[in-house]
């Protein structure tokens, strides 16, 4: 007898029809014998529609209503996923995020969880009881209800796994495991059976959304062992788990891609200390991410900067760099927005020479131009036109051998 988190995500929940089917899935592991922790996700396109009927009444909604309504979503499924059980006759009860108490911080649209209240939960698994809760919400000290960011129920998943000492975290999904590309994109894309923590984390941080990062920081910390299957099939599978002596460390394990980005170059600014903390100050300040930078060297007295912002920002992080770009006497901003980025990586890199240049050369080769770089210890990044991001995902597919073992 085990103790389990199962997470089922958009698409395994999107009718009545999927639910019927995760309420098998999730008595076939009762009937086994094990205590079931169940986090669901709204059903597919459910966020979104929220999303855009907030921004129907308001162009920049009050973050406080904007979460407790966005976190609607999951309160149906997680309800109607319960009546289900009980019908067929299993005890099953729905905790929203204030029910349990996950406590957040109050950042809303990306808060972090402080803390997970366990007593509730146990006393329910103690009944017999199939705990369902709802994924992506928490509550901050005082009662407001938040959510934490984009595919966040993975991260309600672990975090509850972590919190409970869950002896696995199963996250079900539409693609039954990771794999070297997204296999909805790249023919080749070949299954992983293990993938360690930091090879997920920085997948999932340039873009592959199988997993939200978060979730992954969480389950390295707490050594969750997650497992990402399909909840259509029963085969396949991949274990995110602590890096081993058996696992091959590949020069590269992964290519991923990131199509919610954008670039700002501000064109001719004055090069004297103190600029870039000018440009950037304000951006800090409404909570806007920046990724990549590039300063080109100085010419003249001049320079001009570039870096890259969530697309979705792409509006205020204009308005707010404008300002300061005439403040301050830039020549002028650019922006473009059909870019992406595409990225490669491996532990296996740290020891290995010759992979950026081998990145370049199969980009070159079919013909796309390389905008921005970007380098860590396991990942390469670079920032190229939008419409050849299908194109470079399989070009450097092919130039690692990933679809061979
Ligand atoms: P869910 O709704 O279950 O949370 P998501 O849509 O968030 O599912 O994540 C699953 C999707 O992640 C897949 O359909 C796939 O297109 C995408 N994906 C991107 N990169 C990868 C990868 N390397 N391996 C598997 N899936 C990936
Ligand atoms: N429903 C939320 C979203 O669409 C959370 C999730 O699916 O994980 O982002
Ligand atoms: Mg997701």
């Amino acid at each position: 007898m085990a103790l389990v988190v199962q997470k089922y995500g958009g698409t395994s929940v999107a009718d009545i029809n999927k639910l019927e089917n995760v309420a098998r899935r999730v008595l076939k592991s009762k009937e086994a014998g094990n205590d079931i922790i169940v986090v669901l996700s709204a059903m597919a396109g459910e966020t979104d529609r929220l999303i855009q009927l907030a921004h129907k009444v308001a162009d920049e909604p009050d973050g406080r209503e904007y979460d407790a309504l966005i976190s609607t979503g999951e309160q149906l499924t997680v309800t109607l996923l319960s009546i289900i059980l009980n019908r067929m006759g299993f005890r099953a009860k729905s905790l929203l995020g204030y029910q349990v108490k996950i406590v957040t911080d109050r950042s809303y649209t990306k808060a972090r969880i402080f803390h997970i209240d366990t007593k509730k939960i146990c006393k329910e698994l103690k009944k017999g009881t199939i705990v369902v809760v709802a994924g992506f919400q928490g509550v901050d000290k005082d009662g407001n209800i938040t959510t934490l960011g984009r595919g966040g129920s993975d991260t309600s998943a672990v975090a509850l796994a972590a919190a409970l000492k869950a002896d696995v975290c199963d996250i079900y999904t539409d693609v039954d495991g990771i794999y070297t590309a997204d296999p909805n994109i790249c023919r080749k894309a070949r299954r992983l059976s293990r993938i360690s923590y930091d090879e997920m984390l920085e997948m999932a941080r340039a873009g592959a959304k199988v997993l939200q990062p978060r979730s992954i920081e969480l389950a390295k910390k707490y050594e969750v062992p997650v497992y990402v299957r399909s909840s259509f099939t029963n085969e396949g599978g991949t274990l995110v788990t602590k890096e081993d002596m058996e696992m091959e460390r590949e020069v590269v394990c992964g290519v991923t891609y990131d199509r919610d980005q954008a670039k700002i170059t501000v064109v001719r600014v004055p090069d004297r200390p103190g600029i870039a903390a000018r440009l950037f100050t304000p951006l800090a300040h409404h909570n806007i991410m920046v990724d990549m930078i590039i300063q080109n060297a100085s010419l003249e007295g001049y320079t001009d900067l570039t870096f890259t912002v969530s697309r979705k920002e792409i509006k205020k992080a204009h308005e707010l760099v404008e300002q300061v770009a005439r403040e301050i006497g830039a020549d002028r901003v650019e922006i473009d927005a059909d870019v992406s980025k595409i990225s490669i990586i491996g532990v296996g890199m740290i020891s290995h020479s010759g992979v950026a240049a081998k990145m370049f050369t199969a980009l070159a080769g079919e013909g796309v131009n390389i905008l921005m770089i970007s380098t860590s210890e396991i990942k390469l990044s670079c920032v190229i036109q939008e419409k050849y991001t299908e194109l470079a995902v399989s070009a450097l597919h092919d130039a690692f051998d990933l679809d061979k073992r």
